[in-house]
């Protein structure tokens, strides 16, 4: 920096979450001399901490499969191409088990899986009642269901800061919040925006905006409503020495959504009804009071062994974390340049963020750097428009009623 005025680079990325961050990663590979700014003190601090970090390759729809199967074959490989251990960031591939008490529902599971395969995800199995008792003794009633071998996670608070650390060249500015973004030609060096930050304007040929829940409004002024619903979700830790639930996979009820997986230690326990009230953006979640019961009531039908133990446990004991979960309205995430704003770009939109951080941000620096333009885009934000954007009922567990 020169007399205290930082030069024009490249690409401005706001946002240091764990798509932020991945995505300076992918255009520091691509070439670019990018700078991130970010809020808070460091990576992946907002969302992304609050996630359960877990990974799949089932979808409904065909550009989340791609997107998936490409981050799932990432994450596997993880060791190569950031150069973090799967210990180091809690990687485990217990696969996802997917379980119903009720008899009713094993032609849908049957029906689903066709669906995956005819969408080349081939790693799932069905399961009936007999084959379920055998492999998953912690499973009560259940009576059928489908086990997904690809099913994977990991935690989340490290990966942010895996795609940082491995994202060589980035100049990442932490504590450095952004006020507004235009292009009213008082960038510096040629460059065609101006960030306006907490520590002074910054020039640059291209912003990408990444500010995760914050991306609508600041992407408004430039003529976006992106149709984005933000919901609450929260997680709680129950501490918990059963080995079953130690070695099981991810567990979900189809019946409402509920599911856990196992943590050093304990369990994580969500449940995810999509139907959730809409709500605006903060900095922190509040934690309804009756969160924990509801979801060991929805659990406990798949899972009674855990009910018991979170019933028991002393609240002290409980460990709960949430954050604003973004779901577009076709749930495939918004990533691709803003249209009548040359070198404006967003990678936002994302309700399964950590399981798709490598393809996103692969994607946004392809179209950043041109090589991936208008309809091989399938993120584009014109999609909506060009009434493209359907919802697939298979795209997330609350779905699957
Ligand atoms: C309870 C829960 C469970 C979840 N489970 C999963 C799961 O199992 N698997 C999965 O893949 N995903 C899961 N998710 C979703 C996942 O957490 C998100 O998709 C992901 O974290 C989104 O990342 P992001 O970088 O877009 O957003 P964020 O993590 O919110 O990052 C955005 C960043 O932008 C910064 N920012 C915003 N505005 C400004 C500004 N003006 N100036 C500077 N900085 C700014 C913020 O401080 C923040 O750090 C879950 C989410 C929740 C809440």
């Amino acid at each position: 920096m020169a007399g205290g005025v930082t030069p024009a680079t490249d690409v401005v990325v706001v946002g240091g979450g764990v798509i932020g961050t991945s995505s300076a990663y992918w255009l520091a590979k691509a070439g670019y001399e990018v700078v991130l700014l970010e809020r808070r003190p460091a990576p992946g601090q907002l969302t992304t901490p609050n996630a359960l970090g877990t990974i799949r390759t089932q979808f409904g729809t065909p550009s989340l499969v791609a997107m998936a199967q490409e981050s799932a074959a990432f994450y596997r490989d993880i060791q190569a191409h950031l150069g973090v251990s799967h210990a180091e960031i809690g990687y485990a591939n217990q696969g996802y088990v997917y379980l119903t008490p009720r008899p009713e529902d094993a032609p849908r599971i049957a029906e689903s899986l066709a669906g995956y395969e005819a969408l080349g995800v081939t790693s799932s199995v069905l399961l009936d009642q007999q084959e379920i008792e055998r492999s998953y003794p912690f499973a009560g009633e259940s009576v059928a269901g489908i086990f997904h071998g690809d099913g994977a996670w990991v935690n989340p608070a490290k990966i942010a800061a895996a795609w940082a650390d491995a994202s060589t060249g980035v100049s990442f500015r932490y504590g450095v919040d952004v006020h507004s973004i235009t292009s009213d030609g008082s960038a510096r060096d040629g460059a065609s925006w101006t960030v306006a930050t907490s520590e002074g304007p910054i020039s640059a040929a291209n912003v990408v905006v990444c500010a995760g829940p914050y991306s609508s409004a600041m992407l408004a002024p430039f003529g976006l409503d992106l149709p984005i619903k933000i919901t609450p979700r929260y997680r709680a830790f129950i501490p918990d020495t059963d080995v079953d639930h130690a070695a099981a996979p991810l567990v979900i009820n189809i019946v409402n959504g509920a599911y856990w997986r196992p943590v050093p230690g304990g369990v994580w326990l969500s449940h995810a009804n999509v139907d959730d009230q809409e709500v605006e953006p903060g900095e922190k979640v509040t934690i309804p009071d009756g969160f924990l019961a509801e979801a060991i009531d929805l659990i406990e039908p798949v899972s009674p062994r855990l009910a018991a133990t979170a019933r028991a446990i002393d609240p002290a004991d409980v460990v709960y974390a949430g954050g604003f979960q973004m779901y577009p309205a076709d749930d495939v995430p918004i990533i691709g340049a803003v249209p009548g704003h040359d070198g404006l770009f967003m990678n936002c939109g994302h309700w399964a963020g950590v399981m798709l951080s490598p393809a996103s941000g692969r994607l946004l620096a392809d179209v950043v750097s041109g090589n991936v333009e208008g309809a091989d885009n399938p993120c584009r934000v014109e999609r909506f428009a060009d009434g493209e954007a359907s919802r697939s009922s298979t795209n997330k567990f609350g779905g699957w009623g």
